[in-house]
């Protein structure tokens, strides 16, 4: 593979040198090594680096600054970093660290992210930088999650390069995605508006973890989602990812009532969210709130981080929770990261025929024409 950055060429084996994307479900594994094409962030005289930014959605309070775009509401005093870890406050005005600077950078077909009913067989141009507004105890990606984006190595790649980039790889549309985009948001949103000028589609992969007024103002660029539905508990969210429930589903219904296509994603993890009953309830919420016809992806859990010692879901869980998802009235249900399986296949609800045909990340065939299954039954989607 040959991925075009800047005009330049990066060959598979400089790829790999670096440390390129591994394994399904948007896993990746952090650059290693020193490369002249990669920079750290420039540290100018005022000690403000040239990957920094004023924040947005920032306010003056009496303890500090507030950062209003998650709801973990960070009250930061001077040279103070936040939780998410990119962003600090400089002579009482708070900056984000990670703007232009993407530590993660790779072409990958959309069914990675996963996005089965978006442009199906295209590929997204993915980037991520340092930092997160979680703490999951299974993070795959904890290397750039759980850091900060003056500890890794990043590329140089501004909002018009990462759009310039997207077109020379041949990329239909543009991925934030493997860390956790929300807290990059001003290079989201810029890189985003020149994208839709352009007619790139852009992408959030993420938690969902987001406050109403910056995500509303984010959707006006924002093509397609895919959001982790981590749990349906929010004792669970809290010991598993340092979070909370009600403000991811209330991100749900913003993303699908300002018109982005969505699907979610359920990590099924042993011990966790496994259970019959919070697998249906959550899908009876879904039913009951407008999300009859958004994709559910039920995935694998695999050993990683600090929940190495559990084991990979059992099938049997999975297949259980595809059955309580179908039955609660979900149309399109899948489970993921379990190769040969035969659960990638997009069946029409009306008349039982594979209508979109995948291997792992590959379509083998699509027989949709004009949004329709051939028995004239519309599938909803961004299908061109
Ligand atoms: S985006 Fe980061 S700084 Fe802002 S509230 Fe969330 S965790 Fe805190």
């Amino acid at each position: 593979m040959t991925l075009i950055i800047r005009d330049r060429k990066i060959t598979r084996r400089v790829f790999a040198q670096r440390g390129s994307l591994a394994v399904a479900g948007g896993m990746f594994i952090p650059m290693a090594g020193n490369d002249p094409e990669i920079s750290s962030p420039v540290v100018s005289g005022e000690g403000q680096s040239s990957s920094e930014r004023l924040a947005m959605y920032q306010e003056e309070s009496a303890r500090g600054v507030v950062c209003r775009i998650c709801p973990n509401e960070c009250t930061l005093k001077e040279g103070e970093i936040s939780d998410c870890r990119n962003r600090v406050v400089r002579k009482s005005k708070l900056y984000t660290m990670a703007f232009g600077n993407p530590c993660a950078v790779n072409s990958d077909p959309v069914e990675k992210k996963p996005l089965y009913h978006f442009l199906p067989g295209s590929s997204a141009f993915s980037i991520a930088t340092a930092g997160c507004n979680f703490a999951c105890l299974n993070c795959q990606n904890w290397t750039i999650s759980q850091t900060s984006p003056d500890k890794t190595k990043n590329f140089d790649l501004p909002p018009g390069d990462v759009v310039a980039s997207a077109k020379a790889n041949n990329c239909r549309s543009i991925a934030y995605t493997y860390s956790e985009p929300v807290t990059f948001y001003e290079y989201v949103y810029e890189t985003s508006k020149i994208a839709r000028k352009e007619g790139i589609l852009n992408i959030m992969v993420s938690n969902g973890y987001i406050n109403p007024a910056p995500l509303k103002e984010l959707c006006r660029f924002i093509d397609g989602a895919n959001i982790d539905l981590k749990s349906f508990s929010d004792a669970t969210y809290l010991k598993l990812n340092g979070g909370k429930l009600q403000p991811v589903l209330d991100a749900l219904k913003i993303y699908r009532d300002e018109g982005v296509w969505l699907e979610i994603t359920n990590l099924i993890i042993p011990g966790y969210n496994d259970t019959a009953d919070e697998i249906r309830l959550m899908c009876r919420w879904l039913f009951s709130n407008g999300f009859a016809d958004t994709p559910l992806h039920f995935t694998r859990f695999q050993p990683l981080y600090k929940l190495e010692h559990l084991p990979p879901t059992p099938l049997a869980v999975l297949n259980s929770a595809a059955g309580i998802a179908r039955e609660a009235g979900l149309r399109y249900v899948y489970v993921g990261n379990v190769p040969g399986a035969g659960t990638d296949d997009t069946v029409c609800p009306e008349c039982g025929q594979k209508v979109v045909e995948r291997t792992g990340f590959r379509v083998i065939s699509n027989k949709i024409t004009g949004g329709k299954c051939t028995c004239g039954v519309v599938i909803p989607g961004r299908w061109s």
